[in-house]
C-alpha cells in the first residue's frame, strides 16, 4: 500500500494506504465487512485472521493515519479515549508517574483520576504549562509528559519542541494529543514527540457522524499498544474506519476553510461590546501566538470566549445561537457552541476546574465551514439578545 512521505499532505490524505482494492479493483476502499478470514490450511491465511487483530479497512486507515502524521506505524480505536486507554495501560505500570498539563480535556483528566489512579498511576497537573513548569513536575518516576496543544478548552498553546527536549532529558516519553490541531496543521512527530493521538471524532472524520481515536508514533514504541489494542479489544468496526477515512480526504481543505472563518470570528468578537475575552491563538496578543505560529501552519477553528455579563449573559447566549447548535464534540463541518463545565469538562470536580480559569461563563466555539457572514449575524444575533 502506498506510503510515501514525500508526497504533499493532501496527496497522502487521498492516497496513502487507499491503492485500489487488489481482488476487485474498487477505487475506494471496501468495507470489509467480516469477522473472521477463510484459511487455506491452519495458519495459512492472507494476513488476516480474525477483525479485532486486523481488518482491510482498518489497515487502510491506519497507513493513512500514519502517513499524515509522518509517523513508522498508526493504530486506530474505538474512540479517541481507547486510544489513550491503550497507551497508559500500554506503556505505565503501577507506580509509574505522568506529568500533564492543567488544561486537559475532562475525560482525560477522568480517565486518569478514576480508572488509572485506582491501578496505580500518579498523575501530576501542571498550570505552567512553559517547560520550565513541566520540569518542576517530573521526577525518576516519570515516564509519560502528556499534552494537548492547543488545549480543551483554554486554547493555550504549549511549546512542543521544547517539551519534548525536557522529557527525554528526564527519559521520559511525550504524547501529543494532535486533536485541536489535527495532522495538517501541526505534526507533533516532527517536533520531537514520541506518540501522538487523536479523536478522530473530530476535525479527522470530520462530520460528526463517527467516534474514533488513534495513535501514531515509532513502530517500536507502538508495538506494546498493539499488543494493548488487540488484547483489551477496543477497536473501531470497518465502516467507522470507512467513514474517518473518508473524512480524511478532506481534511486539508476543510481545515483551511475552518481556520480562515475562525481567523475572522476571533477579532471580531475581540471588537464586540458584548464580549469580556477571546481565546484563540491567532490573536497576536494570545500568550502563545508566537509559539503557535513556530509549530502551526494556521490556527485552528477553535475558539472560547467569555462575555461581560458574565454566567447568566453565557446561559442565554448558549440558547440563542441558531446556526451554532449547542452540542458536545468539535472538528466537524457544522459550527457547534459548547458550555465546557456542564458538557465536555463537567467530570472535573468544580473546584479543580475553576482554579484552573474554566468556570460557568466559559463558552467554547467549533467554527465551523458555513459562510462565515452567516456565522457572524449568528453570533451577533445571540449576543446582542444575551
Ligand atoms: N482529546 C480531546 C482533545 C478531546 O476533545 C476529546 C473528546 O472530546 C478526546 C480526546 C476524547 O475523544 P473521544 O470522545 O473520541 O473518545
Amino acid at each position: 500500500m502506498s506510503t510515501d512521505h514525500a508526497q504533499g499532505f493532501s496527496t497522502r490524505a487521498i492516497h496513502a494506504g487507499q491503492d485500489a482494492d487488489p481482488a476487485t479493483g474498487a477505487t475506494v476502499v471496501p468495507i470489509y465487512a467480516t469477522s473472521t478470514y477463510t484459511q487455506a490450511a491452519p495458519g495459512q491465511h492472507k494476513g488476516y485472521e480474525y477483525s479485532r487483530s486486523g481488518n482491510p479497512t482498518r489497515t487502510a486507515l491506519e497507513t493513512a493515519l500514519a502517513s499524515l502524521e509522518e509517523g513508522e506505524r498508526g493504530l486506530a480505536f474505538a474512540s479517541g479515549l481507547a486510544a489513550t486507554t491503550a497507551v497508559f495501560g500500554a506503556l505505565l505500570r503501577p507506580g509509574d508517574e505522568v506529568v500533564a498539563s492543567a488544561d486537559l480535556y475532562g475525560g482525560t483528566f477522568r480517565l486518569l483520576d478514576k480508572v488509572f489512579k485506582p491501578w496505580g498511576l500518579v498523575a501530576k497537573y501542571t498550570d505552567d504549562s512553559s517547560a520550565a513548569g513541566f520540569e518542576k513536575l517530573i521526577t525518576p518516576k516519570t515516564k509519560l509528559v502528556w499534552i494537548e496543544t492547543p488545549t480543551n478548552p483554554l486554547l493555550q498553546v504549549l511549546d512542543i519542541a521544547a517539551l519534548a527536549e525536557v522529557s527525554h532529558k528526564h527519559g521520559a516519553k511525550l504524547a501529543v494529543d494532535n486533536t485541536f490541531a489535527s495532522p495538517y496543521l501541526q505534526r507533533p512527530l516532527r517536533l520531537g514527540a514520541d506518540l501522538v493521538i487523536h479523536s478522530t471524532t473530530k476535525y479527522l472524520g470530520g462530520h460528526s457522524d463517527v467516534v474514533g481515536g488513534c495513535v501514531v508514533g515509532a513502530k517500536d514504541l507502538l508495538d506494546p499498544i498493539k499488543f494493548y489494542q488487540n488484547a483489551a479489544g477496543g477497536v473501531p468496526g470497518p465502516f467507522d474506519s470507512y467513514l474517518v477515512l473518508r473524512g480524511l480526504k478532506t481534511l486539508s481543505v476543510r481545515m483551511d476553510r475552518h481556520c480562515a472563518n475562525a481567523m475572522e470570528l476571533a477579532p471580531w468578537l475581540k471588537a464586540h461590546p458584548a464580549v469580556a475575552k477571546v481565546y484563540y491563538p491567532g490573536l497576536a496578543d494570545h500568550p502563545g501566538h508566537t509559539v503557535a505560529a513556530k509549530q502551526m501552519k494556521s490556527f485552528g477553528g477553535m475558539i472560547s470566549l467569555k462575555l461581560h455579563g458574565g454566567i447568566p449573559a453565557a446561559q442565554l447566549f448558549l440558547t440563542r445561537t441558531k446556526l451554532f447548535s449547542l452540542a458536545e464534540s468539535l472538528g466537524g463541518v457544522e459550527s457547534l457552541v459548547c458550555h465546557p463545565t456542564t458538557m465536555t469538562h463537567a467530570s472535573i470536580p468544580k473546584d479543580v476546574r475553576e482554579a484552573r480559569g474554566v468556570d460557568d461563563g466559559l463558552i467554547r466555539l467549533s467554527v465551523g465551514i458555513e459562510d462565515v457572514a452567516d456565522l457572524r449575524a449568528d453570533l451577533e444575533r445571540a449576543l446582542t439578545t444575551a
